[in-house]
């Protein structure tokens, strides 16, 4: 586990380009991640990842798809679009490149509707619990 700590700032953008992350904040100015080595998390092995379903976390159930507002979005969307990203340079999913349409994308991953809702609402209830004891951050809003 990596902790990255934030300012009030890159908060409130972080939490605008991801709904479902709001209100992760107000326990702490501090966003985990998994660690990564070379560009890679140290969970990915020659065949995938390492972990099987059930101890993967949501989030990553989640991808390349992420909860919205209302609905769901595709993570990459966060730069604007797919071609946005590409352009970028930043990280991107190749089967969110080469899918033809979300449908595709649902088929391609073996995900239906109903089973991303339900992991939304479930990272939605883990950002809630979040347990880190770190003091809240002041200038970011209650929600
Ligand atoms: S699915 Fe998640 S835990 Fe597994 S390798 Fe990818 S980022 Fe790491």
């Amino acid at each position: 586990m990596e902790e990255e700590p934030l300012g009030p700032e890159e908060i409130r953008a972080y939490e605008e380009r991801r709904p479902a992350w709001r209100g992760y904040f107000q326990r702490t100015p501090v966003r985990w991640g998994l660690r990564a080595e070379r560009g890679a998390c140290v969970l990915l092995g020659p065949h995938g990842c390492t972990l099987g379903p059930e101890a993967r976390p949501t989030a990553c159930l989640l991808y390349p798809f992420e909860p919205a507002e209302q609905g769901w979005t595709l993570a990459v969307e966060r730069s604007g679009s797919v071609a946005e990203a590409r352009a970028s340079g930043e990280p991107r999913c190749l089967a969110v490149e080469e899918a033809r349409g979300r449908g595709a994308l649902l088929r391609a991953f073996g995900i239906d509707v109903q089973t991303l809702t339900a992991l939304g609402k479930r990272l939605r209830a883990e950002v809630r619990a979040h347990p880190h004891p770190r003091a809240p951050v002041k200038g970011v809003p209650v929600r």
